[in-house]
């Protein structure tokens, strides 16, 4: 069973390849920005609350997110495997994921570091335009992500297989790039 985590800053490409390797290898894809978002549209409490926490570039608190994954990962449709993209992004979030792993004797997690500057990241979360995609949000999304999501791979390093990947270039030479690791 395939278990993995998606990793990188904003804009480097995780939901795309996030789709590609999810159906290459036929396992079950949860991107928590993607469940957040489908909560706005949908005007549940959930999404009431964290629309306006993510148009502003911010985290949505720990709590809520942490038992959102839980749920997903406790779902049965993961029987041949997961990849998980936009989670962890604090460390209270990646500790509390282990507990989980554990719990659920996931135990050949590999995380797959996605890797790209910052101006190219600025330069294409500018031309998707999502409702969060301001100059002014972009900024401070990455400033979060230095300073709350990236410790977390070093946090990492030693317990999981890490792969570090080139988010810069073609699409699907980058996706076999990381599939090559992973079959
Ligand atoms: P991107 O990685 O391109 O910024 P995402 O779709 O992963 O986009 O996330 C969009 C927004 O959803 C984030 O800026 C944040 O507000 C919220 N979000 C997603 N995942 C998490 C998480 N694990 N913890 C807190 N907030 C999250």
């Amino acid at each position: 069973m395939k278990q993995l985590i998606i990793f990188g800053p904003p804009g480097v490409g995780k939901g795309t390849q996030a789709e590609l390797i999810a159906e290459k290898l036929n396992i079950a894809h949860f991107s928590t920005g993607q469940i957040l978002r489908d909560a706005v549209s949908n005007k549940t409490d959930l999404g009431n609350k964290a629309k306006v926490i993510m148009d502003s570039g911010a985290l949505v608190p720990d709590d809520i997110m942490i038992g959102i994954v839980k749920d997903a990962l406790s779902s049965p449709d993961i029987k041949t495997g997961f990849l998980l993209d936009g989670f962890p992004r604090t460390l209270k979030q990646a500790e509390s994921l282990e507990t989980i792993f554990d719990e659920l004797q996931f135990n050949n997690v590999i995380v797959i570091s996605l890797v790209a500057d910052d101006d190219e990241i600025v330069k294409r979360l500018l031309l998707r335009g999502r409702s969060d995609d301001t100059e002014e949000t972009i900024k401070f999304r990455l400033k979060i992500y230095k300073e709350q999501t990236s410790p977390i791979l070093a946090h990492y390093d030693g317990n999981y297989t890490i792969i570090e990947i080139n988010g810069i270039g073609d699409i699907e030479e980058i996706n076999s790039n990381i599939l090559k690791h992973l079959i």
